[in-house]
């Protein structure tokens, strides 16, 4: 049968591998394995959160409010901006597709960092557009800005903290992105781990509410991060209301479950979970930045929650990763990035002094 042209030049996304997955091919017991992959909250899920979920078993029948109202109010007091500035997704992946149903065709152009979020190029190609990168693999403002000069790209994103490298871009440099952006041109600032970067170092904090004065400019948020909902998927846009408009526009009816407007709605509130994620991310982090010192291997300073260890030859990053699986630890090889490097997700001290054994046995 044929499909859409444009389905030939995409790539299925690869999701990080599931627990389930090492039990069934290797044998190894649930509890034994450890899953550093997909960046979730290694402390779980708020436990306010989870007790919203138990209780709104008996309303499974009823639709959500598709207004969301509650949760945009509380988004809305968080980020100081007006309610009509703001659109939720399922994840901020919805918004993301949302972005490219409504802004994107056959005849435009997207610009992305040559090592960045996958979805972008994906939910670009599904609607026929063009795809430019910039020349490395970090974030640079003096890679965009020509880039920007010369094509004026439909749509600019710019992931900050990147996934999968885990640098960042200073909020002065993505202002002057911001400003030399043609009006026509919409900057997506995906901030999935901007709670991370924000509690590292301020100037890489990037408010949504500073970002609303410009009228082509996006700012995205998720819970499946800091704020442990990965499973409920859960994420927000936040823009001038010109630009929500035209992505509700784009956004099927009840287009979160009830679960999932509930747990986002009781997790907005748990700011105590929130902290608490942060802090002892912070202090494990550190842990892996002394290993690689002591292993000798390079690593890309990470304003997120995991962090990435680029291997020389003859270490192989497919090899490695690969015999991390073997022993029941999950991680993301970014070889098909073109990096020879493994992304780790930071995980609870006892996950992380598995990671460590294992690799200190691998590297040798
Ligand atoms: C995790 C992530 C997202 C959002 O994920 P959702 O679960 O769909 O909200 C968006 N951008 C980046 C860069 C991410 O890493």
């Amino acid at each position: 049968m044929k499909f859409n042209a444009e389905l030939d030049s995409i790539k299925t996304y690869e999701a990080g591998k599931p627990i389930e997955l090492v039990v069934r091919e290797f044998g190894i017991a649930p509890e034994d394995v450890v899953k550093l992959a997909s960046n979730e909250n290694p402390i779980g899920t708020s436990p306010a959160a989870k007790q919203v979920i138990i209780d709104h078993a008996d309303k499974a029948h009823l639709y959500p409010d598709d207004s969301m109202f509650e949760l945009k109010a509380l988004l809305s007091e968080r980020f100081d901006v007006p309610e009509e500035s703001i659109i939720i997704g399922a994840g901020s992946d919805q918004v993301l597709e949302f972005i490219s149903r409504a802004k994107l065709n056959a005849t435009s152009t997207v610009l992305m960092s040559q090592v960045t979020f996958a979805m972008y190029e994906i939910y670009a190609r599904q609607v026929g557009a063009e795809i430019l990168r910039t020349p490395s693999y970090e974030h640079r403002v003096a890679e965009f800005l020509p880039m920007m000069a010369e094509h004026a790209p439909d749509v600019v994103y710019v992931c900050t903290p990147n996934n999968p490298t885990g640098d960042a871009i200073k909020h002065d440099d993505v202002i002057q992105i911001i400003e030399a952006a043609d009006p026509e041109t919409l900057v997506v600032i995906d901030g999935a781990y901007m709670e991370y970067a924000a509690a590292k170092d301020p100037e890489y904090q990037l408010e949504p509410k500073d970002l609303l004065s410009y009228p082509n400019v996006i700012y995205l948020g998720t819970f499946s991060k800091a704020y442990g909902l990965g499973g409920m998927r859960v994420g927000y846009g936040i823009a001038n209301p010109e630009i929500i408009r035209a992505l509700y526009k784009m956004r099927p009816p009840f287009n979160i479950s009830s679960l999932s407007l509930a747990a986002a709605i009781a997790a907005s509130q748990d700011t105590a979970f929130v902290s608490e994620s942060i802090a002892l991310h912070q202090k494990q982090i550190g842990r892996y930045e002394a290993f690689a010192k002591e292993q000798d291997l390079r690593y890309i300073e990470s304003y997120t929650n995991f962090i990435t260890y680029l291997f020389d030859a003859p270490h192989d990053a497919t090899q490695i990763a690969d015999t991390l699986l073997h022993q029941g630890v999950i991680v993301r090889n970014l070889a098909s990035y073109g990096l020879n490097a493994i992304r780790i997700t930071i995980g609870t001290a006892e996950q992380n002094d598995r990671l460590f054994s294992v690799l200190t046995e691998v590297l040798q």
